[in-house]
């Protein structure tokens, strides 16, 4: 059996696994958005009810806001690249950002601005023009 974890809220042994619909909140871009994860695997406090998530449950988390949300994921952007053979840098220029930006994007450390999802839907379409100015 494994210890009950300690509480990192309120000091006490009680974080346990539980399942539940876990209504999530972001801000993406300067807007609130709002998303509801059915029966998310989670572990919570049984004593003061705080909620820990784990980097997994937050990349889950992330990605249903900005699937709601209306962007790309991370994956499907990097996905956009292989499909037209593209490394970071060609893509980048593309796209116009830098490669630096690119890379956060597809890391999923930073959202793309609406402008830089339009751009990578364009490409998905093959409606941005590949040849490299
Ligand atoms: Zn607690």
């Amino acid at each position: 059996m494994n210890e009950i974890r300690a509480c990192g809220h309120c000091g006490k042994r009680g974080v346990v696994p539980v399942v539940l619909d876990y209504e999530a909140r972001r801000t993406i871009n300067g807007e609130t958005h709002q998303a509801v994860l059915p029966n998310l695997s989670v572990t919570r406090c049984s004593i003061c009810g705080t909620i820990w998530l784990t980097e997994e449950d937050d990349t889950l988390i992330c990605g249903a806001i900005m699937k709601k949300a209306g962007y790309l994921l991370p994956e499907e952007i990097k996905a956009i690249r292989t499909a037209n053979d593209l490394c970071i840098p060609e893509m980048a220029k593309i796209v116009q950002m830098s490669e630096e930006v690119l890379v956060l994007i597809e890391k999923g450390y930073r959202y793309q601005t609406r402008e830089q999802d339009d751009r990578f839907r364009l490409l998905s379409r093959n409606e941005l023009p590949l040849e490299i100015a």
